[in-house]
This record gives C-alpha cells, structure tokens and sequence, in this order.
C-alpha cells in the first residue's frame, strides 16, 4: 500500500460493521499527539462490489452529509452485500465549520487531488481517498451541492465512458441515482485524467464515478434531502448491493452539457430576472446589478453569452467582478442532433 499519513482505524478486510475515525495527524499547541477524527463507516458482508460514497468534499455542502450520515446508521450487515465504505464529512475541518475549504489550511479539497501523504491537512485527505479508498473501490460516489453561493436543483454529473462497460455502468449509475437533470461531461476523464477533483481521482484509479449536485444555498429542503437517500438506496440495489429494496418507477433525467456560467462584471446587488430552468437567448438580460450607494445610478445589465437553460443560479444577493450568477447548459440530445 502507498505510504499515508493517515490511520485507519477500520479494517476494511473485515466482515461486518465497523464506524469509527480516519486519523488525519494533527499537532497543534493544545494537542501534541493529536488527530483530526474524519468519520468513516464500512460495512462489509462478503462477495459483491465496493462501492465508496463521499460527502462533506466541500465543508458547505449539507444535503450528501446527511443521507450518507442516515445510510450508515440505518444499514445493517445482512442488508449489503459487498463493501460499503461511507464518509459523510469527508473534509471534516472544512464541514464542522461550514465552508467550502478548510479554516486550517485554506484547502479545496476537490482542487487537492492527487494530494500529499505528507502534505496539508487537506492535502493528506486527498491523498488517502486517492491513493488507499479509491483503488479498494469498484464504484464511487461524491455528493455535492452548491455550496454557500449557489443553488442547483438536483443533477447527476457524469462523464461519457471511455469503453462499451463504462459508458452503460456510468448510464445505470445515472438511470438508478433518477435525478430530474444530469450534466454530461463531453471530454476528458479517463486513467489519464489530470482533474484535481475526486472524480479525477476515481477516474485514474479506474473505479466507475458520478458525482451530484444537490441543492445548495447553505440550507436542507427535504424534497431534495429525500431525493438523495431515495438515489442512493437505488444505486445500491441496482448494483445488487441492497437486494431487498424494492425501487419505485424511475421518474427520469434529462441529460445537459454545460456551455459556461455566467459572471458579473461589477460589484453590487444582484437582481436575477431568470429561474431554474428558464430558457435563456445569447444576449438576452439575465439580471441586474444594483448600486444603491450611488444616488441616479442606473442598474448595469447582465446578459447571457450562451444560449439554453438555467442550470443555477447565484444563492447570493451581494456580487464582485468574477462572482458567477449562473449556469447555462444546453439539452444533451438537442447537441447531439446538431451534430
Ligand atoms: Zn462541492
């Protein structure tokens, strides 16, 4: 095994349940010895495949931590078969804090990989998920959301496939997960991928991945907490790993390939005058940008320089140059039949 700075305390050779802590060192001045504790949770019942699911990459990001907190309390041994392996805070720093990168490194966990065993906090996170859990993985699951800053309905993301196997096990893991939209990647991935993100990690180490967006905003609705746990428990069965679930009848996902987001060119108070999944024209006003600190001031106008639907959209009123505001992404099969 590659050399990691980090300990485990779960054995995941061993059959049954085991919830415990992944020890990321620590040395600070009121702990010497001491360890950051990021939860784990491994549930082992023998043959079958591994599936890893991860939440908490991003601090801010609350939905995936807790449907992957309900999973590993409620799932018994005799319910699985294969491996389990659950890590609902998986940046913990970040997540007990409630931000999006770590206050003790400043790391973007998904901007880390393939880390450092001897590295940053975050830094050893990524390396251990990389270089330990991703090649006991067959398949891999990171549940995000928009964070802080943004709020996205509920959409799987996922790359094409690099042969015949991938691209219908990525359409299955699609297909059971039965979010409304899911965002196709059209390049990239792979064992050659150079992504920082955990979907690159998956990807070089060879498990089969998707990713999700879910929600954001900084809060939990429970229409999309339940969507989660629902896709969760049926990407579970439909790997044959939760036999006794009984899915109910897919609702179905319609595929997108993102053109680009749309970003605010001064600061000030944004004014959105579009929805999730609005249609949007190329140079149509999408928004506008308030100065109300300056008396007679005309609103500025924001306009879209893609064509295509809403995405998401900006959870923040307050805007600086840079600030994304939206998401525009174009039908998959509307692409594909231009093509
Ligand atoms: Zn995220």
């Amino acid at each position: 095994m590659t050399a990691t700075s980090i300990t485990s305390e779960v054995d995941f050779t061993v059959t049954g349940k085991q919830a415990a802590f992944l020890r990321l060192p620590h040395s600070v001045h009121r702990s010497a010895y001491g360890w950051i504790p990021v939860p784990i949770t491994c549930i082992n019942n023998g043959p079958g495949p591994t599936l890893l699911i991860m939440a908490g990459n991003h601090g801010d990001e609350y939905e995936g931590q807790i449907a992957v907190s309900n999973l590993a309390r409620s799932l018994d041994v005799a319910d699985i078969r294969g491996r389990l392996i659950l890590l609902p805070m998986v940046n913990t720093p970040a997540a007990e804090a409630g931000l999006r990168i770590s206050p003790i490194d400043s790391g973007n966990l998904n901007r880390s990989f393939p880390g450092s065993a001897t590295g940053t906090p975050t830094e050893m996170i990524a390396h251990y998920i990389e270089e330990v859990l991703m090649p006991l993985a067959d398949y891999s699951v990171d549940l995000h959301s928009g964070g802080s800053s943004l709020f996205y309905p509920p959409t799987l993301l996922r790359g094409q496939g690099h042969s015949t196997e991938e691209t219908k096990a990525l359409l299955d893991l699609q297909a059971a997960f039965d979010l409304p939209y899911a965002w196709v990647f059209t390049g990239g991935g792979g064992r050659s991928s150079s992504a920082r993100t955990a979907m690159g990690a998956a990807n070089r180490k060879g498990a089969i991945n998707v990713m999700a967006e879910l929600g954001g905003s900084g809060v939990v609705t429970p229409e999309i907490l339940q969507s989660t746990e629902r896709g969760l428990r049926r990407i579970l069965n439909s790997l044959g790993m939760l036999p006794d679930y009984q899915p109910d009848a897919r609702r179905g996902t319609q595929e997108l390939n993102v053109q680009g987001s749309v970003y605010a060119y001064s600061a000030g108070i944004f004014e959105s005058t579009k929805s999730i999944g609005d249609n949007v024209e190329v140079g149509e006003t999408v928004g506008l940008i308030h100065h109300p600190e300056t008396p007679k001031a005309e609103p500025e106008k924001v306009s879209s320089p893609y064509a295509g639907i809403v995405l998401c959209s900006r959870a923040m009123a307050r805007v600086e140059r840079g600030d994304a505001v939206f998401q525009i992404a174009s039908d998959a099969e509307a692409e594909a039949d231009k093509a």
